[in-house]
């Protein structure tokens, strides 16, 4: 008998027909002998909703409140889940974060799970009770809810097979496993067997929405592998796993892409020390999270331009910022640039393939894209594009690196 976390993402409970589905697909596991544990969403686009509730009220709605709000989808999926399979037979019972509980710490609407409470679930699950939790939620130790981050019910089920000691951590969603790119974009993206902890990391850190970083790095720090795999097919999945078990056979293992990039480029800086941490400084007490970053110094040597990317929507704050501090940071003027996209190979391989970045620009320069900017770490290598570009940029990446 094995104990098995099965999680169910918002696109597999989308619908009344699709919650018949899953509830179909816990019974099977469960008459192969299994203790079964799940993990559910809310109902896809019902966190959304809920959200843009928040934002009719104000943009700046509590958190605490934004939180209650918020969990309150994963309330209705966990319930209609937990019916669906009582109504199959089978003994069932959902729980909220609060009820078992999921200790959290207090950062609102991005919380870090602390504890689980495990003895009650257990024994219900030895009678051969089916466990349905409500994902994406927490308690603090003073009984506020607490919410884990957009896409959050993934940590929560990375969580639950740590704290529970399950044999298996599978996310169920609608896609066949991690693919070689978002099969959104470019159709022709090929289902990866198997990639380490440390480059779903990248590669969800970098857009790939399928998993939440959060979750990645929590089943890195523990080792808890994870199977990605379909609520819609029998195929085999994905397993994202520890590096030791992996043999690099490519450069690249997948390419991510994030949209709605804007870049600033700061011209005729005084070059002296601190001005960097001038220009930086202020932005980042707005809490504004700068991305790549670029300083050239000009001929003489006198001057510098500085350029770096944030996200779009920060953008006029971000242009705003600048301006009142121009006296503080000495520029001649901003120039900005919107609707960019970040482009990125990531492959563990690429540390031991000499080459790799070079191939990368040629066969962009090959297909007229140009680089706007450029960050490269271990095992990734990011370009900045034209968005319209996106899709060429892909497709171009995926013949250099022979991914499909
Ligand atoms: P869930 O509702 O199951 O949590 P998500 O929508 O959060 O599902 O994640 C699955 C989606 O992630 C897919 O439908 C796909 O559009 C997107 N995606 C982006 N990059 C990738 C990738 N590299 N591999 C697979 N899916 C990806
Ligand atoms: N419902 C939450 C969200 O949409 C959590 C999740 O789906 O994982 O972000
Ligand atoms: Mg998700």
């Amino acid at each position: 008998m094995k104990r098995l976390a099965l999680k169910f993402g918002g696109t597999s409970v989308g619908s009344i027909g699709k919650i018949k589905k899953v509830a179909n697909i816990i019974k099977k596991r469960h008459a192969e002998g299994n203790e079964i544990i799940v993990i559910v969403s809310a109902m896809s686009g019902v966190t959304n909703e809920l959200k843009n509730k928040s934002n009719l009220i104000s943009n700046h709605f509590d958190n605490k409140e934004l939180d209650v709000l918020l969990s309150s989808g994963e309330q209705i999926s966990s319930s209609l889940l937990s019916g669906a399979i009582i109504n199959l037979g089978l003994k069932a019972r959902s729980w909220l974060g609060w009820q078992i509980p999921i200790f959290t710490d207090n950062n609102h609407t991005s919380a870090q799970i602390l504890k689980i409470r495990t003895d009650e679930i257990l024994k219900f699950i030895s009678g051969r009770g089916i466990a349905i939790i409500a994902g994406f939620q927490g308690v603090t130790k003073n009984d506020r809810i607490t919410t884990l981050g957009r896409g959050g019910s993934d940590l929560s089920a990375v969580a639950i097979a740590k704290f529970f000691e399950t044999d298996s951590c599978e996310i169920y969603t609608d896609v066949e496993g991690v693919l070689t790119a978002d099969p959104n974009m470019y159709d022709k993206a090929k289902k990866i067997e198997k990639i380490s902890y440390e480059e779903m990391l990248e590669m969800a850190s970098l857009g790939a929405k399928v998993m939440q970083p959060g979750a990645v790095q929590a089943s890195m720090i523990d080792d808890i592998p994870i199977h990605v795999r379909s609520t819609f097919s029998e195929k085999s999945g994905t397993k994202i796993i520890s590096e030791n078990n992996i043999d690099h056979k490519k450069a690249v293992t997948g390419i991510a892409y994030s949209k709605n990039n804007a870049k600033v480029s700061i011209i005729g800086v005084v070059d002296k020390p601190g001005v960097a941490a001038d220009v930086f400084e202020p932005i980042g007490k707005n809490n504004i999270n700068i991305d790549m970053v670029i300083q050239n110094t000009s001929l003489d040597g006198k001057t510098a331009n500085i350029t770096f990317t944030i996200k779009q929507k920060d953008l006029k704050k971000t242009l705003d910022i600048i301006e009142k501090n121009k006296q503080k940071i000495n520029y001649k003027r901003i120039t900005h640039d919107e609707k960019l996209a970040k482009v990125s190979i990531v492959g563990a391989g690429m540390v031991a393939s000499p080459g790799v970045t070079h191939k990368m620009f040629r066969s962009l320069a090959n297909e007229k894209i140009n680089i706007l900017a450029i960050s490269t770490s271990e095992i990734k290598i990011s370009v900045l594009v034209q968005e319209n570009l996106t899709q060429r940029a892909l497709k171009i990446l995926h013949k250099t690196f022979e991914l499909n």
